[in-house]
């Protein structure tokens, strides 16, 4: 025993390596934390072997191949695989980024079409309601209001139907009344 601790100083405890004058003394020598040390050192050597040989039955996750893996936690059976799946996994958020960014363009193109839409009609309803409350009006807002060509309403204005009048100006008006009394004289459409 005292040949084992000479032999293998870093098993033995410092108080096992000798006196302070460099006489190594064994007789301080304690079999049991040697045994124990011996003990110890088996276990890791034993448990890291364990650990090397438990293999993980796996399937690879990208070439569905099965394989033996080291760490429980292994996904692809070789670097190559790990590579194409990350690489796979990027394209696809990057295709899911455009899409989304696409949708978000389309439906902003489409809100844009609507209001533009809205926005017309509501300028329609108002220049309407302008005109049908003014009691003089242009030939051109005349036009409007009856939805009918400058050239028709010149047209029913040189027959005597609608006056023109002037104010001084060069442009000419037409009264509300004179358009109101247009319809005045109802034809009946035999059917
Ligand atoms: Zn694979």
């Amino acid at each position: 025993m005292s040949l084992f601790a000479y032999f293998c100083p870093s098993f033995v405890p410092q108080t096992a390596l000798g006196d302070k004058k460099g006489h190594r003394n064994f007789k301080l020598f304690n079999f049991e934390t040697i045994r124990n040390i011996v003990k110890q050192i088996e276990t890791t050597r034993n448990k890291k072997m364990s650990k090397a040989n438990t293999p993980y039955n796996k399937i690879c996750l990208y070439c569905h191949n099965e394989f033996v893996a080291q760490k429980r936690t292994t996904k692809y059976c070789s670097h190559k695989c790990n590579q194409r799946a990350y690489k796979q996994s990027k394209r696809e958020s990057t295709h899911q980024q455009v899409s989304e960014k696409e949708l978000v363009k389309s439906s902003a193109i489409k809100t844009n079409l609507l209001l533009e839409e809205i926005a017309a009609s509501i300028k329609s309803i108002e220049t309407e309601i302008h005109l049908s409350l003014r009691p003089y009006l242009t030939v051109k807002e005349v036009g409007t209001l009856l939805n009918m060509s400058r050239t028709s309403i010149y047209r029913l204005t040189e027959s005597g139907k609608l006056p023109l009048y002037t104010l001084g100006n060069r442009k000419v008006y037409i009264k509300r009344s004179d358009i109101d009394n247009l319809f005045q004289n109802p034809k009946t459409i035999k059917a």
